[in-house]
């Protein structure tokens, strides 16, 4: 059957990744983009999260062309690398305000049309970096062991109603996000994944793809690991 999926952020990297796993297995599959050209195969909807109005322009038109959303991917996100010493209250708020409250703000819009069908499926793509911690991303990792406690609590709030929220923990995939470190910073990262490689990001979708189907329907309040092992033990 052909399901009404958003993914945010889903022009480019993970997010792109992942709407086309969706849209390979035949759902119909809407996008947020903020700037530039989208690509093509998908209902793309500008959208900055951390604009509540966007996000309610942004549902009304995929409501109006897909229907209700059943499936909702939060996959937008930012980071804004510091030592906390240099780390400025914008650097720590826009983070935040991306990855946290703009899950908050995609989530909670999706929940009303979830409750009134009595089923839906939420996947909110946190880090490895949410559970280890890394030196220089405190912004980053706050805002993505926040997606854990987040998703916990819906997981109880909403499975009396048929909806599930489960969290991806991705470790280090080869996008534009990591694209922008040094060739020795690359390097180093590598050497503490027992897989020895990046991610491709098909590989996150997968994962995503398995907690949207039916054969996912008892797993809700899950964090997946998606990381080559190197969160291993948290
Ligand atoms: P990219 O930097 O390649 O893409 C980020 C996406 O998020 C883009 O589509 C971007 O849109 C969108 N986005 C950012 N800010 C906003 C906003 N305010 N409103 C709407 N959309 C926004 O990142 P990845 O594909 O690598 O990452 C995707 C997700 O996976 C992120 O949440 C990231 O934290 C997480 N992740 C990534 C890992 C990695 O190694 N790459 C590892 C673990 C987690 P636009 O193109 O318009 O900028």
């Amino acid at each position: 059957m052909s399901r009404s999926v958003l993914v945010t952020g889903g022009n480019r990297g993970i997010g792109l990744a992942i709407a086309r796993a969706f849209a390979d297995a035949g759902d119909k599959v809407a996008i947020t983009y903020r700037s530039g050209e989208p690509p093509a195969g998908f209902l793309a909807v500008k959208c900055d999260i951390t604009e509540p109005e966007q996000v309610e322009q942004a549902y009304k038109e995929i409501e109006e062309k897909h229907g209700t959303v059943e499936v909702l991917v939060a996959n937008a996100g930012v980071t804004r690398d510091q030592l906390l010493m240099r780390m400025t209250e914008e650097d720590f708020a826009t983070v935040l305000d991306t990855n946290l409250t703009g899950t908050f703000r995609v989530v909670k819009r999706a929940n009303r049309g979830m409750l009134r069908a009595r089923k839906g499926r939420v996947v909110l793509i946190s880090s490895v970096v949410g559970l280890l911690g890394s030196a220089g991303q405190a912004n980053y990792a706050a805002s993505k062991a926040g997606l854990v406690g987040f998703a916990r609590s819906l997981a109880r709030e909403l499975g009396s109603r048929n909806i599930t929220v489960n969290v991806v923990a991705p470790g280090f995939v080869d996008t534009d996000m990591t694209r922008a470190l040094s060739d020795d910073q690359r390097e180093n990262i590598v050497k503490q994944v027992p897989l020895a490689r990046y991610a491709q990001p098909e590989e996150i979708a997968a994962s995503v793809r398995f907690l949207a189907s039916d054969e996912a329907a008892y797993i809700t309040g899950a964090v997946i690991p998606v990381d080559g092992g190197l969160g291993m033990g948290h």
